[in-house]
């Protein structure tokens, strides 16, 4: 399906000061497209969304259909007619969030309004939010969202109880419209769902099977949002380094990295998450060998503990890590790293968490996520026994958050003098101070005197650091 309209249209309803893009592909919008477009206004819709960058990228494609079908976007739940939750269900906090929201709407469950739950936890409870929340017509998971036009044409008719839940459809990077967020770096999803079974995971259960997008698809996608200003790209998959291209040129994914940073305007490319066991010396020599491919890279451990590894079905140990570790040192150039971690997974001890904590003096690294095991539903280590009661789950994590904090002390201190090229994606409400990324994905907030500085590119000298953060100002 050409996608070659859906950058016309964010442009058009995006809202960000840019000017009207009436060129490139709009003669290819369908005349549905238009109408939505031309103001056959049906209502207002808001959108909340939680959980990953994956989610935020849906719920850009969620927008965009609903822009094109003659919604408008509203910056609150009291002045919408349609009120859509994308969820998270990864741990059981963030799954609870939506049913809270949901809560709220009760009350008025007869005012008109139309509520739907789209995203993980709507794959995860299916049919059941319909008993828990009465009021809730629509329930729809992230690879249902290209027929999201049939399903809200099927509300606005007046069912009640509509759903679309199938999980291993390959349409679901192919919705008719996106409308991205960011008017600089562009979220492109290169594939979906997880074949890797870690026990503690509902990602394979709520997102289905690995599906991966055809390479010339996503190289026209990448073409197209340069000839529109984009100049960063980031590719997302919740393992996205196991890509594997359907199509008979059969790219690599190291080739993909390649042929996307060749496409004329683009100047950054970023991949996350990459999983270890799928992570190849040929990835590293990519980015040796193209200055646009970001020298950052995500590859979460979640335990240094090969018993604990085994246990969450990781598929590599310990050791095995660390030489992938030693692989992107090896890189010519210094590559940033950062990991995710769980703390207190059922039968951790102690001795298990000292790895993990050894682990990070071993890697040293520039970032880390961590958490408190939530135990998933689906998922088989549901079933485990030895539980950690959750205040010793929270004296793990701070345990471990406050050595990552020393290490990041030190790393950013030793920064200080340094300059970086910084995309400037942030202007502080504070006159002149300004912040960006630099290609190894740290913030630094900056002083410069010169004004319209949002989207370009800048060198910064860093000034100070904080265990949390860079300061830095403009060189010229
Ligand atoms: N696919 C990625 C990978 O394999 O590393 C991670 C995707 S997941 C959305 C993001 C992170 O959430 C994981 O790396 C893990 O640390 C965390 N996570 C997943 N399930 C969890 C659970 N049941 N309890 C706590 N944290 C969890
Ligand atoms: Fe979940 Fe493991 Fe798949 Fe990551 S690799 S999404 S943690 S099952």
């Amino acid at each position: 399906m050409s996608k070659t309209f859906d950058i016309v249209l964010e442009r058009l309803t995006s809202g960000s000061g840019l000017p009207l893009d009436t060129g490139v592909g709009m003669q290819n919008a369908s005349a549905e497209l238009h109408a939505g477009l031309l103001g056959a206004s049906r209502g207002t819709f808001f959108l909340e969304t939680f959980g990953c960058q994956m989610n935020d990228h849906d719920s850009e494609k969620v927008a965009g259909v609903l822009l094109s079908r003659g919604y408008r976007q509203v910056e609150s739940p009291e002045s919408a007619s349609l009120i859509l939750y994308n969820t998270c269900s990864i741990r059981e906090k963030a799954a609870q969030k939506v049913f809270s929201r949901l809560g709220e709407f009760g009350l008025h469950q007869n005012d008109g309004r139309i509520i739907g739950v789209l995203g993980c936890v709507a794959q995860q409870e299916g049919e059941e939010i319909f008993k828990r929340a009465p009021w809730v017509s629509l329930v729809c998971g992230s690879a249902s969202y290209s027929k999201l036009p049939e399903l809200l044409a099927q509300v606005e008719a007046g069912n009640q109880r509509v759903t679309g839940l199938d999980n291993d459809t390959d349409e679901t990077f192919e919705t008719p419209v996106t409308r991205r967020d960011n008017p600089w770096r562009a979220y492109l999803t290169i594939i979906e769902g997880c074949d890797k079974a870690c026990s503690y995971c509902v990602v394979p259960y709520t997102r289905g099977p690995e599906r991966s997008r055809a390479s010339d698809s996503i190289l026209r996608e990448v073409r197209q949002l340069a000839e529109l200003g984009y100049s960063e790209v980031q590719l997302l998959g919740q393992t996205v380094n196991s890509y594997k291209d359907p199509t008979a040129r059969q790219m690599r994914f190291s080739d993909l990295l390649l042929a996307v940073a060749d496409a004329p305007g683009i100047r950054r490319v970023r991949f996350t998450t990459s999983h270890p066991r799928d992570f190849t010396q040929d990835i590293v020599d990519a980015i040796d060998a193209q200055p646009k491919l970001c020298n950052h890279v995500h590859l979460p451990v979640q335990s240094g503990s090969t018993r604990v590894l085994q246990a969450m079905q990781r598929t590599y140990s310990r050791e095995e890590y660390l030489e992938k570790i030693a692989m992107i040192r090896g890189a010519k150039r210094s590559i940033s790293i950062t990991t995710d971690i769980i703390v207190g997974f059922p039968g951790e001890a102690e001795e298990d968490l000292e790895e993990t904590l050894s682990l990070l003096d071993a890697v040293r690294y520039d970032g880390v996520f961590a958490f408190k095991y939530s135990p998933r539903p689906h998922t088989p280590s549901l079933k485990m026994r030895d539980t950690i009661p959750e205040e010793e789950k929270s004296r793990r994590l701070a345990v471990l958050q406050e050595k990552q904090r020393e290490i990041q002390t030190v790393k950013h201190s030793s920064l200080v003098g340094e300059t970086f090229e910084l995309l400037v994606g942030g202007k502080s409400r504070r006159e002149n101070q300004w912040s960006g990324h630099t290609s190894c994905h740290r913030v630094i907030n900056f002083a410069s005197q010169e004004q319209a500085l949002l989207g370009k590119y800048v060198q910064v000298s860093v000034t100070g650091g904080t265990p949390t953060g860079l300061v830095g100002e403009q060189t010229l």
